[in-house]
């Protein structure tokens, strides 16, 4: 595939001359055209023929997100001659129509990036960063001297982080796309005016989140109409984010980071649009216009791990998603998990990722500002010294100490410190990705934290802000030990997204990602494990009941997890806790011949929807 990066040069050189995009523009005029015109679009406003399915297999490129508009606006783009990039960035755009609880302009988020032509991984931070005036105390409340309530953080212009997402579209696309941001963001500005069909997911999200939306003008406005959660089945539009689309396209990023919409932001967070009555309080937040002008996406190397005989790539700090998932990979490594019983693996995996999330609690947070032991916590010499204290007939007794991570290594050595008690971390975000006919690859999970945000939406713009800030410690994570992930100016909230891209022979091989807060880190890794150790194929590593352990008490597990293997587990001392829903994860898996298979969830959030642009099976 990579053999056609000339190609993929020429295609790059034409799209971006002035004639390719005069081409480009009328060749939408005439798409928009025939979804009007189809039969299908009078049923369903969003457009769209073929049936939402979470797997596909074919040729030309393949594109798998939550949301069937959103995936069938990446697979239009690939079939007119984008990239990757290209498709990646208008399925987020239109993810921030469908999904604007999960994902839009007011978040952040990690874009992982295999690059056929040069057969490298790139990745971009766009994490939210902390406003200038932020310092390690600001959520302590002044008059108790102790933490705020974890919902007086959430709902809150405190926890508004600067937005990321725009400026990482913008330099995905400067940097290995081909359309424009205004050519990217056509689809869901049409998709926002035009509106979509409501699913039980987003009518269910919405009511979830129903009391504090009502306490926000402007949110009660877009997402309770009449007062209530839009209804399953009705048409949702949203004229504001469309228009706040087009004018983004039209001005340029600079119109949030250094102009009007800047100015809107910063007033809204500021001074939260609460309606009188409300039931909350809504703290101002500390953002300002200097804050905005300051952000920058930022390129830097993906994590890696070689794990038999592939080559994992994912996100490094500020996520911890690639080196958390990373050292439980080398941890696992050298037991033979493929050829253990179907218990004895789940124990490995469960055992693999207690230990590496008690080094991850201790040591990641944003290497700007935190002196992070990457290649220490990446290293096989580490992760030998770890899967040592894994003991194949008992569970550890969580929470488990972290390891010193320091070379060199050898031996068994004890655990470095106490174990501290696990993090809260909400959810939720999204997961998308997207490959093209030049066998370019993307993996992008992008968020505004929990589901609904800071359930502060600018007003007449029709996006919410995130909450990401919630994700800094409130306070030390245990008394006398040093927390990377304590708040401060300028710096990246500690996240676990792990958008990831696996290798063989220097070739993609997969990608998989999903949202889920901490648990997006087990989601990956029980899907890798699922389907390089179990020869699960992709399909059933992604729908799989999953389990999630977290240097927690409990090992927390969905209802579909078999009973011969909870009784397996808790015969090894696993104490296992329900959780109903584990992640959303979306994947693809690149076949021989060119072909890919794109797969989406199943069931969870209502199912996903995974597309290839020449569908063969
Ligand atoms: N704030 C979370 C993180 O950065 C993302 C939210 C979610 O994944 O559900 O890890």
């Amino acid at each position: 595939m990579a053999g056609s990066s000339t190609h993929a040069r020429e295609f790059a050189r034409s799209a971006r001359s002035p004639a390719a995009r005069r081409r480009w523009a009328a060749g939408a005029a005439v798409a928009a055209l025939l979804v009007t015109a189809s039969p299908a679009a009078s049923a369903h406003p969003g457009g769209g023929t073929v049936p939402k399915v979470p797997v596909m297999t074919g040729y030309g490129g393949a594109v798998a997100s939550v949301d069937d508009d959103a995936t069938r606006i990446g697979i239009d783009v690939l079939r007119r001659g984008g990239n990757a990039v290209d498709a990646a960035v208008a399925t987020a755009a239109a993810l921030g129509v469908t999904e604007p609880y999960s994902a839009g302009i007011g978040g952040g988020g990690y874009f992982v990036y295999y690059d056929a032509k040069s057969r490298t991984v790139r990745t971009l931070d766009g994490r939210e960063t902390a406003p200038g005036k932020m310092t390690a105390t600001s959520f302590v409340d002044p008059s108790t001297g102790q933490p705020l309530p974890f919902d007086q953080g959430v709902n809150s212009g405190l926890s508004v982080g600067i937005p990321g997402t725009a400026a990482t579209w913008q330099q995905a696309l400067r940097r290995w796309g081909t359309l424009s941001l205004r050519q990217a963001l056509d689809p869901a500005a049409k998709l926002a005016q035009q509106g979509f069909v409501v699913d039980a997911t987003f009518e269910a999200q919405t009511a979830a989140n129903q009391d504090r939306f009502a306490d926000i003008g402007p949110t009660r406005d877009l997402f309770l109409p009449g007062g209530k959660p839009p209804a399953a089945g009705t048409v949702f539009r949203n004229p504001d984010l469309a228009r706040t689309y087009r004018e983004l396209g039209r001005k340029g990023i600079g119109w949030l980071y250094d102009g009007g919409l800047g100015d809107e932001v910063v007033r809204t967070v500021q001074a939260p649009p609460v309606v009188p009555g409300a039931d909350r309080v809504f703290r101002p937040g500390l953002m300002e216009r200097a804050d905005l002008s300051a952000y920058s996406v930022l390129e830097q190397a993906p994590t890696k791990a070689d794990y038999r005989g592939l080559t994992v790539y994912g996100m490094a700090p500020s996520s911890s998603g690639g080196s958390t998932v990373a050292e439980a990979l080398n941890i696992m490594e050298s037991a033979n998990v493929p050829g253990m019983d179907a218990a004895t693996a789940a124990h490995y995996y469960l055992e693999a990722s207690r230990l590496a999330f008690a080094d991850r609690n201790r040591y990641v947070g944003d290497p700007a500002l935190v002196d992070v032991p990457l290649s220490g916590l990446l290293s096989q010499g580490f992760a030998d010294e770890r899967a040592c204290r894994i003991d194949p007939a008992h569970a550890g007794v969580s929470p488990v100490a972290p390891g010193d991570p320091t070379a060199p290594y050898g031996g068994c050595p004890a655990a470095a410190g106490a174990g501290e008690p696990e993090p809260y971390e909400g959810l939720s975000t999204t997961h998308l990705v997207a490959s093209d006919r030049w066998g370019n690859v993307v993996a992008y999970n992008l968020t505004i934290e929990q589901t609904g945000g800071s359930a502060i939406t600018v007003p007449g713009r029709g996006f919410l802000l995130n909450n990401e800030l919630t994700d800094f410690s409130f306070a030390p994570l245990y008394p006398g030990v040093p927390d990377p992930n304590l708040p401060a100016a300028g710096k990246r909230p500690r996240s676990s997204m792990a958008p990831t891209i696996v290798l063989k022979d220097g070739r993609p091989y997969m990608a998989v990602g999903s949202p889920g807060g901490a648990t997006i880190i087990t989601t990956v890794l029980q899907i890798l494990t699922g389907r390089i150790d179990r020869g699960l194929n992709l399909l059933d590593a992604v729908a799989a009941p999953r389990l999630s352990q977290r240097n927690g008490a409990a090992t927390e597990a969905e209802p579909g997890v078999p009973a011969d293997l909870r009784a397996a587990l808790l015969a090894r001392g696993h104490v296992l806790k329900d959780n109903p829903e584990i992640g959303a994860a979306t994947a693809l898996e690149f076949l021989p011949r060119g072909q890919v298979r794109a797969v989406a969830e199943p069931t969870r959030r209502g199912g996903g929807s995974a597309k290839v642009v020449w569908p063969t099976g």
